[in-house]
């Protein structure tokens, strides 16, 4: 069901969020473990202003880059630092235990981070980008009318036992959830409302979904936002761990960014497959001994005229996974256009053949089906022919080229051009067929 690698965007968010739960719960002895007074008073006066330095440098990266969502998550959590900052902490004045700002946030915050997470294609200046900018204001003046005017804690926002709103059972299971959680010492749930737990629930189903369905940086990096962020709102905790775990959230989010330039610069968004950029990198670092293949569709362009570029672009997705299956421990690319590279680090042509001849038979015989939301669309003269194609149950192949380096051949690029002349050889032979 998970394709390699599909938690590999995991890791980054996961491993922050780990580190940052230690950090906070370790916080009283690694201030002990600080000697000098003036050390730690020092680091204690710096640290609540990280967060601040973090989500500045959020939300101008995230307008550069033209991920609203960043934008919108930096800002939203930037205020909220602020807001908690501004009032004491959420401490409940004395006499009233009033509504606290830890409350409102903690059940506001899950909900806009998952609707932020759903913007990071978009421009921050547009409609929907002051719209949300419109909205994270609201909310804040509404917090800020909310929280001063000492209202007493509505009942649904004060509720901190089981989940009411549950079964039975569910009752049961979520106060020994509650109880166990409390056994560890790690976190303190206790005083969060039930709705907000509720609410950051909802926020990490919705997130999870999205990774499920998305895998990359971004969908992962907004549920190591989502954690860091809630758990930097628990009710109680010291400025000083209120500042890490924020800062966390902010690093998680700048992380999250770079890994997608990252990809943005090394990977091909039709197929998934890395590019020329990455191809030249593996191509400096190789051994002595590999093979490199050159891969080119047959008649695509006629394919491409017949039955429009839509279909051309599906069979080239569709040829592309079939290519992150090729064994022998090849690595592939998207050369450009409809021409793709395998590289067998530590192999000759002659041990690579087989491997590309069973890829080879493979898409020869892998009927071709057009997919998802092309099916219906286009001109009645398009659709006609997509329906032709399927009915013919048309069949794609490729024409593949082989080389190795010898005393002639030591460098990587002339490889490569050699392969490129085996694959013309290839064409010329017939198609669909292998040379070396
Ligand atoms: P041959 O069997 O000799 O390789 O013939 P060919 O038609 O495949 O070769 P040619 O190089 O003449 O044509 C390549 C075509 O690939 C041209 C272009 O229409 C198509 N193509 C290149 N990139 C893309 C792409 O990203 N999407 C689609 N749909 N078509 C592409
Ligand atoms: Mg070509
Ligand atoms: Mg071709």
């Amino acid at each position: 069901m998970f394709k390699k690698g599909s938690f590999y965007p995991l890791l980054i968010p996961s491993f922050l969020t780990l580190i940052t739960i230690l950090v906070a719960w370790q916080w009283p002895p690694i201030t002990k473990k600080i000697g000098k007074i003036e050390e730690l008073e020092a680091l204690l006066l710096i640290l609540p202003f990280f967060p601040y330095a973090i989500f500045a440098a959020g939300m101008i990266l995230g307008w550069r880059f033209n991920n609203g969502g960043m934008v919108l998550s930096s800002m939203l959590l930037g205020l909220v630092y602020l807001g908690l900052s501004a009032s004491g902490h959420g401490k409940p004045s004395p006499g009233n235990p009033g509504l606290g700002i830890t409350e409102l946030t903690s059940l506001l915050i899950p909900l806009n981070i998952a609707f932020f997470s759903t913007l990071t294609r978009r421009r921050i200046l547009t409609h929907l980008g002051s719209l949300s900018v419109g909205l994270i204001l609201a909310q804040v003046f509404a917090s800020v009318v909310l929280c001063q005017k000492d209202l007493p804690l509505p009942s649904l926002l004060g509720a901190k036992g089981p989940f009411p709103l549950f079964s039975h059972w569910g009752a049961a299971w979520s106060s020994s959830l509650r109880d166990v959680i409390a056994q560890t010492n790690l976190l303190d749930f206790h005083q969060v409302p039930t709705i907000s737990l509720l609410s950051f629930l909802l926020a990490m189903a919705f997130l999870c979904y999205r990774y499920y369905k998305i895998r990359d940086s971004l969908s992962a990096g907004f549920l190591g936002i989502l954690v860091a962020a809630f758990l930097g709102l628990l009710p109680g905790s010291p400025i000083a761990v209120r500042a890490i775990y924020f800062s966390a959230a902010g690093i998680i989010l700048l992380s999250a960014t770079v890994e997608t330039s990252f990809s943005m610069a090394y990977m091909d968004e039709l197929t998934g497959l890395p590019g020329r950029r990455s191809l030249n990198e593996t191509l400096i670092n190789l051994g002595r001994r590999y093979a490199i293949a050159m891969i080119d569709i047959d008649f695509f362009k006629k394919f491409n005229d017949k039955y429009g570029h839509k279909t051309g672009d599906q069979v080239l997705m569709m040829i592309g996974s079939k290519l992150k299956d090729l064994t022998g421990g090849a690595k592939v690319f998207r050369y450009g256009g409809e021409e793709f590279t395998a590289v067998f680090p530590g192999k000759s042509a002659r041990e690579a053949y087989p491997h590309l001849d069973t890829l080879r038979k493979i898409i020869e015989t892998t009927p071709f089906t057009v997919r998802g939301r092309g099916r219906h669309r286009g001109s009645p003269e398009h659709r006609g022919k997509v329906k032709a194609l399927r009915q013919k149950g048309l069949r794609v192949t490729v024409s593949i080229g082989i080389a190795n380096p010898n005393s002639r051949l030591s460098k990587p690029e002339k490889v490569l051009k050699a392969a490129d002349k085996a694959l013309y050889r290839a064409k010329k032979n017939g198609r669909n067929r292998v040379e070396w």
